[in-house]
């Protein structure tokens, strides 16, 4: 490397990374314990990462985040070496941690990482990488910098399980290689599902190979509205099983959802016989038109459920993940109130009114996804008419404070993803980081006894205003870091001041990930 690049790189990386303590342990999200001691580890090219044999997918994930930066290979399994290692090992023992809990030595002489699974040990990984300087994230060998790593005992694992993202592709396409960056970033932080709205009034963006109206119609926006081409578009279905690769290697579930019955205005661009009342819609951008069409899918209409089914056969098959969601929300019900097909459905299954019709809408398309052993996820408004037993409700209306309590008490799973906090295309004004950082997921008053049913939560970004890579950028972080210790840490542990300081730190890691941030208003 040029010499004058080296002093560059020196002065911007390590100076302020020092200056910044970045060789104290700052780690995000907090780890549920964590104690320090004295001393540092240091990686050196003499350092070797042992590994049981059930353990060398990790160990080469270990090698290969680490080695770009170093400038050296590091062993895995060399005959020799007890002393400057990596340990990487299943501890059964620790199975009291769960699946994705790990507990994480550091001494002078030793790495010890241990887990009861696989997946503890990736986490243990995102950690050990959090406390080396964050020039570590670069691609390319950084001189001149001591690879230190504070000694400490870490033992850690998850408050929920549910730790989400969800990125809105339909208002605006979001690219393949945007994604990928996402999900580098949330692995980095220990969230653990990416929720992919794929269809909306705004296009159509997952490939269907028996519909291949959807990609070269649906996916379009009309073109009186002269849209920049990135803006549209769709994933072929080879594109997402890419996407499912890359985000299982991280640990990342992929969430598909196809919207039902309202938010459906770009299928009737294709087909408008699977409306109530034949009707066609440009396909506009948000903000020029109806955020709310009137325009749902016909309840009544056998040729509905035809085409649904046979999207969610193709769905099912290309997404491995055990849900599905299926959207629920803002369904205008004034066609189905005037369609005599609506009208003559809701007198044959004996359905009071049209949210009554919703809800057998909802749960005709669970059965038929439980068929082919997936479970319904729906937005808050799938419980009016009446909730099946399984569907997971994924609370969105923050203003109907009582939601979380009513589908708990039902029996059903939730997931907390409230306007008030979780709404990542509001402005910093408005859900400030400090907001989301103050966030708990378990309401206030929530009956203890149902506190399980509280899968997780999530942020919700829609793209209808933020539609560039480093706009979208913006919106997400840091706020996404706040929302990942909450999702992660123990609400007692939370420390918003403590917070910031981390977060001071890992404002450096993102910009060598090449992710944009707001600045202030935290
Ligand atoms: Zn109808």
């Amino acid at each position: 490397m040029n010499t004058r690049i080296i002093i560059f790189l020196h002065l911007v990386f390590v100076l302020p990374a020092l200056v910044n303590g970045q060789t104290t342990a700052q780690v995000i999200p907090k780890p549920q314990k964590m104690e320090l001691a004295q001393g540092v580890f240091k990686i050196t090219p003499a350092t070797s990462i042992l590994s049981q044999k059930e353990l060398l997918t990790s160990a080469k994930q270990l090698k290969g985040y680490l080695e770009p930066a170093l400038g050296y290979d590091l062993a895995v399994n060399p005959k020799s070496g007890k002393k400057n290692v990596i340990n990487l090992k299943l501890d059964k023992s620790l199975v009291q941690l769960g699946e994705e809990g790990y507990k994480l030595g550091i001494t002078p002489d030793n790495i010890t990482l241990a887990a009861f699974s696989e997946k503890g040990i990736f986490w243990g990984i995102q950690t050990l990488r959090q406390l080396l300087p964050a020039p570590i994230f670069r691609e390319a060998q950084v001189q001149e910098i001591s690879w230190e790593i504070p000694c400490l005992k870490i033992e850690d694992c998850p408050r929920f399980k549910w730790r989400g993202v969800m990125l809105d592709c339909s208002r605006t396409f979001i690219t393949k290689e945007e994604i990928k960056k996402y999900l580098e970033a949330m692995s980095l932080f220990k969230m653990n599902v990416l929720h992919m709205h794929l269809t909306d009034d705004q296009g159509w963006r997952l490939e269907i190979k028996k519909y291949p109206e959807l990609s070269s119609i649906s996916s379009r926006f009309h073109e009186s509205f002269k849209e920049p081409k990135e803006y549209e578009g769709f994933y072929s279905q080879d594109d997402i099983r890419e996407l499912i690769k890359f985000a299982a290697q991280r640990n990342i579930m992929i969430v598909p959802e196809i919207e039902m019955p309202g938010h459906t205005t770009e299928v009737f661009a294709a087909f408008p016989q699977l409306s109530c009342k034949g009707d066609t819609n440009k396909i506009h951008p948000w903000t020029k038109g109806y955020g709310v069409h009137n325009e749902v899918f016909c309840a009544g209409n056998e040729q509905t459920f035809e085409f649904l089914q046979n999207v969610l056969n193709e769905v099912s098959a290309l997404f491995p993940s055990e849900y599905i969601h299926i959207g629920g929300d803002e369904a205008p019900k004034m066609h189905w109130k005037a369609c005599p097909k609506c009208q003559k459905r809701m007198a044959d299954e004996g359905l009071k009114d049209e949210n009554e019709l919703q809800s057998w809408f909802v749960k005709r398309i669970e059965k038929y996804l439980n068929s082919k052993g997936k479970k319904l996820i729906g937005w808050d408004e799938i419980m009016e008419g009446g909730l099946s037993k399984s569907a997971t409700v994924m609370y969105w209306r923050g203003w109907v404070k009582d939601v979380p309590q009513k589908v708990a008490a039902l029996g059903n799973n939730i997931i907390m993803t409230p306007t008030s906090h979780c709404y990542f295309d509001y402005t910093y004004e408005k859900i400030s980081t400090e907001r989301v950082y103050s966030f708990n997921p378990v309401p206030p008053g929530f009956d203890e006894k149902f506190v399980e049913k509280v899968l997780g939560v999530q942020a919700n970004f829609w793209s209808h205003l933020d539609r560039t890579p480093p706009r979208i950028d913006r919106q997400l972080f840091p706020r996404l870091l706040a929302l990942a210790e909450v999702a992660w840490t123990n609400n007692d542990k939370k420390d918003w001041n403590d917070f910031k300081v981390r977060l001071q730190s890992k404002l450096k890691s993102l910009e060598i990930l090449g992710i944009s941030y707001t600045i202030g208003n935290y």
